[in-house]
């Protein structure tokens, strides 16, 4: 009885605490409501969802054409400006709100795991340079790997892939510039992890795709492995 009693103090606590500091949605800040996590129902049935992870011919695939062997792309979002998608991306970016991009990651995963992403041998992040990743102290697409990694049932690698340069800008330069620009901005770590696997490469937003071409590329040096690519939002 003693315990019940005392479980039942902790949960009136807990929701008088919640009550009190109610943990806020991170699209349109009102508080969330119990078993809501970090975005709230009415705002995740309105973001703009990407329904195109089995389209061998959808926009992102299209972006590596002529550039890099890809088995499948796919973005969970269309960014658009003011869009709910910009202030979640904000809040994992810029305010330290970690939890939001594992359980971003844990949602999209939910809906690779129906998908031939559901193929991947294990999970590795886009790394930040270092000297962001101090000033940051976290890396989002670690984050959204995470959560990735943990609902598709797949080792995740956060180490897997090094940015050996920063990455040196790609606007005026012409096609044959910009490849040997890739080359050589990121190398693989753990070589012997990664014989003959599949390896699906995680980011938070996809532009020109030149970061996740550079990585592929790292990846694809070492004879037998595939790569597939999954980002947050596809700007
Ligand atoms: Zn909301």
């Amino acid at each position: 009885l003693k315990r019940n009693v005392f479980r039942t103090l902790k949960q009136v606590a807990g929701d008088l605490y919640s009550l009190l500091y109610p943990d806020l949605c991170a699209s349109c800040n009102q508080p969330l409501f119990k078993g809501e996590k970090e975005v709230c129902s009415r705002c995740r049935a309105y973001l703009a969802y990407n329904r195109f992870h089995d389209d061998k011919e959808n926009p992102v695939a299209q972006v590596f054409w002529g550039r890099i062997r890809i088995e499948n792309a796919t973005a969970f979002f269309t960014f658009r400006k003011g869009s709910r998608i910009q202030k979640i991306l904000h809040k994992l970016k810029y305010q330290n709100q970690q939890s939001l991009g594992v359980e971003l990651g844990r949602w999209f995963g939910a809906e690779l795991s129906k998908t031939d992403f559901n193929a991947v041998d294990c999970i590795a992040p886009v790394p930040l340079h270092p000297r962001k990743l101090r000033k940051r102290g976290y890396n989002q697409a670690e984050l959204i790997a995470k959560g990735l990694a943990e609902t598709l049932e797949k080792p995740l690698l956060p180490h897997l892939l090094k940015r050996i340069i920063e990455n040196p800008t790609q606007t005026h330069k012409n096609k044959f510039e910009r490849w040997l620009n890739v080359d050589g901005i990121f190398d693989v770590n753990e070589i012997e992890k990664l014989s003959c696997k599949h390896v699906l490469i995680v980011d938070d937003v996809i532009t020109t795709g030149s970061t996740l071409e550079a990585c592929a590329h790292a990846i694809l040096k070492v004879p037998g492995t595939k790569v597939s690519v999954a980002v947050l939002a596809m700007a």
